[in-house]
């Protein structure tokens, strides 16, 4: 049976080895619209705010602000009274607590789930091919460690949510926070910086696989699935959940410690990849294989050390310290193309741009676009991020050829991951434009 509004030319089916899963009725082409997916829920993330209506996530200057709370921004008034189901979880809460004020992203979309499952009782469209309820929770997989996280986000709920939702008991919010953990969205703009937090459900319908046929992106808060290689009738269709520049084995670590499972991908399989990802450097007295493996533990362990300083809100110029720090040691035995390389070379890249250090990160940028290319897949929203800083950095510092060229560069990727119609291309375009 047909029930209304199921999404033409794909199925839910039982994907062998894998569970559910979503498969292709029909042929699709490189840029093809497979289905759309409207949030079931969703929450702009607390940096955006002001810059983001945090209703319909337009990104605009001008925007209002909520009178009572002074701290959530909106188009006009219908966004305002829009967002308020939800926004009334916070907005005296926020002004209760000031500036002790400070649920975790999980804990604030969580809140809003509950919220939303008290309100909305029928099946959403967000629900065509999966509903939040079937969600997979993997509790019983889940270590010491990370039960004690979800047991501090249950004691935030408690904390700030309290006036305005009705729990359910800690064993059901447990395993809602699970749910949450390995079926929730992070939503990024077309530099990939964090908008906020999501639920798709039918989005968290697709399996993973190293080597994707589709792509998501955003429009507002719609998510958008659209080929990336040609699907065919029967074909499964596959997602990435994760960063695919590391090689197949961090990869795996990544799967196996967020989503409970290793991946058997063609690339996994092959590691086709990964010799030129771990690129040794040429010289005459090539390092001895201990060597390499001691330098990948350090990459691994400086990747970890990055994340937790810039989590503690380290200064920058130390950020920048340990990025410049890791790169000369590893410059020893790693090609600049080597994916450790690159990606201190991004972080580094990254506390430029925060310095406003323009100079800085073009540097950084031009050493990463081309073995970024190389990498990733043939349309990554990570190569066209940086084609797109690349045109907007030599843009600013009057490098104008240089600017539009990189630019044309990111539309060539977006035409086919965001759809030619996206607002985001058409902003580029502009940009393009006013250099002529
Ligand atoms: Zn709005
Ligand atoms: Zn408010
Ligand atoms: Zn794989």
């Amino acid at each position: 049976m047909k029930t209304e509004g199921t999404p033409e030319g794909i199925e839910r089916f039982i994907s062998p080895g894998k569970g559910r899963g979503l498969r292709a009725l029909k042929q699709f082409k490189v840029g093809d619209l497979l289905f759309t997916c409207p949030a079931y829920t969703y929450v702009l993330t607390v940096n955006e705010r002001g810059n983001h209506c945090e209703f319909c996530f337009a990104r605009k200057e001008g925007l209002s602000k909520c009178g009572k709370c002074k701290q959530a921004f909106y188009c006009n008034v219908d966004c305002q009274k829009g967002d308020w189901p939800m926004h009334k979880l916070e907005c005296s809460s926020m002004c209760t607590f000031g500036e002790n004020w400070n649920p975790s992203e999980t804990v604030r979309l969580t809140a809003r789930i509950i919220a939303k499952q008290k309100i909305q009782t029928e099946k959403t469209t967000s629900e065509k091919l999966l509903s939040v309820k079937e969600f997979e929770s993997h509790l019983d997989k889940l270590d010491n460690e990370k039960m004690e996280m979800i047991q501090t986000d249950i004691a935030a709920l408690h904390h700030f949510y309290s006036k305005h939702l009705e729990y359910s008991d800690n064993a059901s919010l447990m395993v809602l926070f699970a749910q949450v953990n390995c079926n929730g969205f992070t939503i990024e703009d077309e530099e990939l910086s964090h908008l906020g937090s999501a639920v798709f459900p039918d989005v968290a319908l697709m399996n993973h696989t190293c080597c994707p046929n589709v792509i998501v992106t955003y429009r507002g808060t719609v998510a958008e699935v659209r080929a990336v290689q040609e699907i065919n009738p029967g074909d499964e269709v596959f997602t990435s959940y994760i960063d695919l520049l590391y090689p197949t084995e961090d990869r795996n670590d990544r799967l196996r410690d967020s989503y409970f499972f290793t991946c058997d991908c063609k690339e996994c399989t092959t590691k086709s990849k990964d010799k030129a990802k771990m690129e040794i450097r040429k010289l005459s007295d090539p390092p001895k294989p201990e060597t390499v493996r001691d330098m990948v533990k350090y990459a691994r362990n400086v990747i970890e050390e990055f994340r937790r300083a810039k989590h503690y809100k380290t200064p920058p110029s130390e950020l920048l310290e340990i990025c410049e720090l890791s790169l000369d040691k590893m410059g020893a035995v790693f090609e600049d193309t080597n994916v450790y390389m690159l990606h201190m070379m991004y972080q580094a890249m990254g506390v430029c741009l925060y310095m406003q250090d323009w100079d800085g990160a073009l540097r950084y940028g031009e050493k990463i676009i081309k073995p970024y290319s190389l990498h990733y897949p043939a349309y990554s929203l990570n190569v066209a991020s940086m084609w797109l800083k690349l045109g907007r950095l030599y843009i600013g510092l009057e490098k104008k050829s240089l600017g539009v060229k990189a630019l044309k560069k990111a539309i060539a990727i977006m035409d086919v991951a965001h759809g030619k119609d996206h607002h985001y291309i058409a902003e580029i375009k502009k940009e393009i434009a006013d250099q002529a």
